[in-house]
């Protein structure tokens, strides 16, 4: 694991060329040993060095969800030993979730030595104390946790608190248990502490600062991560990752860029023809994830949208190669035109109105436009007039707008909670 901290005094060349290194153990194992690969990888791959691997790569066709799903077993490596492997399942926000292998070593690198970096980076300390406010019903609402996780809390000195559904009374509790515990970070669900953050500024509360709020899962939109930091007089740092690939990159005390783990993802930012974006411009994420041998993910396009970073960054590390991640492919909209139209939009135009509570807005069909709101009060007549205004401004005047107003909005089965949720499908 400290190996991991060493990467962080690199020159760019010199983190290239150690990647390079892994990306090519990587291809020639999945080249022998993943009948999927095998059948797609050149074989040339296997007397290739380091310095050429990235443009082979680019021979290599991008791997979907649907792809893994067809070929589950072909994906599978023949030579890795079945106790070693656990199964995890990708979050279940859109259509059918997909099984993904992972082995010990993608665990070490992945889950404990990226956290450890991590914590690194924003100064804290392992074995300061951080509250987990977390939600997802597969690791904590069916009841209790392994004794293994519950050695790895203690070592860690954390706490979980369960966020997959945020009662007031619950709220309540967790803010008390807040100002008891202390903690150091929080570990958090954008909608989770924008939730609380939201409950704890509308009922006064006193609420303990901690030094850092580390967001995850969501897409931390300005206007969030101000109120939170308002609230918890602390700063927000974003983190990006996946059930399928782990954490993957996030930001530093500069709070500007998201610093990647060379040493464990290959990150592309591809334009629709596959072609590397220039930096500043947005495309799509694909991913090599470079410590999972047991089923190995090459190329996977994830989903996501990014903006290219630097790469260089303020405290010195070399590894800010994403700006800013745009969020889900499923946040955006399809006019009628036939434009994508990013879900930062339609947010803008609900979540300061006072008497929304919560919203989702939901696209129904290609001329059908839902939101979905939990209210505090009556909704003024002139605020749902400019919402089906602004909507339709980018949407096309024919789009079908139209309200629903409920008792509860819930998260998807992992936990994460959707702002914009299509319906329709739009394929990279
Ligand atoms: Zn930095």
């Amino acid at each position: 694991m400290t190996d991991a901290l060493t990467w962080k005094s690199l020159s760019s060349n010199q983190i290239r060329h150690k990647q390079g290194e892994l990306l090519l153990s990587l291809l020639k194992h999945s080249f022998s040993n993943v009948p999927y690969y095998k059948k797609i990888i050149a074989p040339e791959i296997t007397s290739s060095n380091p310095k050429d691997i990235y443009s082979l790569i680019k021979t290599i066709p991008l791997l979907t969800k649907n792809i893994i799903r067809d070929n589950s077993e072909d994906l599978l490596a023949k030579n890795i030993c079945n106790k070693d492997v656990t199964i995890n399942m990708s979050g279940g926000s859109t259509g059918e979730p997909v099984e993904f292998y992972q082995d010990k070593y993608y665990k070490s690198w992945n889950i404990y030595a990226n956290k450890l970096v991590f914590n690194e980076m924003l100064g804290k300390e392992m074995g300061e104390r951080e509250i987990n406010l977390w939600g997802s019903e597969r690791d904590i609402y069916k009841g209790s946790i392994s004794l293994q996780e519950k050695i790895q809390n203690f070592l860690y000195n954390r706490i979980f608190l369960n966020s997959f559904r945020l009662s007031e009374q619950l709220m309540e509790e967790y803010a008390a248990i807040i100002n008891r515990y202390k903690p150091k970070s929080i570990w958090t669900y954008v909608e989770s502490i924008y939730t609380l953050s939201n409950y704890i500024k509308e009922k006064g509360i006193e609420i303990y600062s901690p030094d850092i709020i580390i967001s995850t899962a969501g897409t931390l939109y300005p206007e969030i991560r101000l109120s939170v930091e308002e609230v918890f007089g602390c700063k927000v740092y974003n983190q990006y990752g996946s059930r399928e690939v782990g954490p993957v990159a996030c930001q530093c005390k500069e709070q500007s860029q998201l610093h990647i783990f060379p040493w464990s993802h290959y990150i592309e930012i591809l334009d629709s023809k596959g072609e590397t974006v220039d930096i500043g411009q947005e495309g799509n994420i694909v991913i090599t994830c470079l410590t999972n041998f047991s089923m190995p993910l090459i190329r996977y396009s994830i989903g996501d949208k990014a903006i290219r970073g630097t790469g260089t960054c303020k405290c010195g590390r070399n590894t800010a190669d994403i700006a800013q991640v745009q969020g889900r492919n499923i946040e955006q909209l399809l006019s009628l035109s036939g434009e994508l139209i990013h879900g930062q939009y339609f947010i803008k135009q609900l979540v300061h109105k006072p008497w929304i509570k919560k919203f989702q807005i939901i696209q129904e069909a290609e001329d059908r436009v839902l939101n979905k709101i939990v209210t505090s009060k009556t909704p003024p007549k002139n605020d749902l007039n400019e919402i089906v205004e602004r909507e339709k401004l980018l949407l096309g005047e024919e789009m079908n707008v139209t309200f629903e107003f409920v008792d509860e909005i819930e998260s998807s089965d992992s936990g994460k909670y959707m702002y914009i949720i299509s319906k329709i499908s739009h394929d990279l």
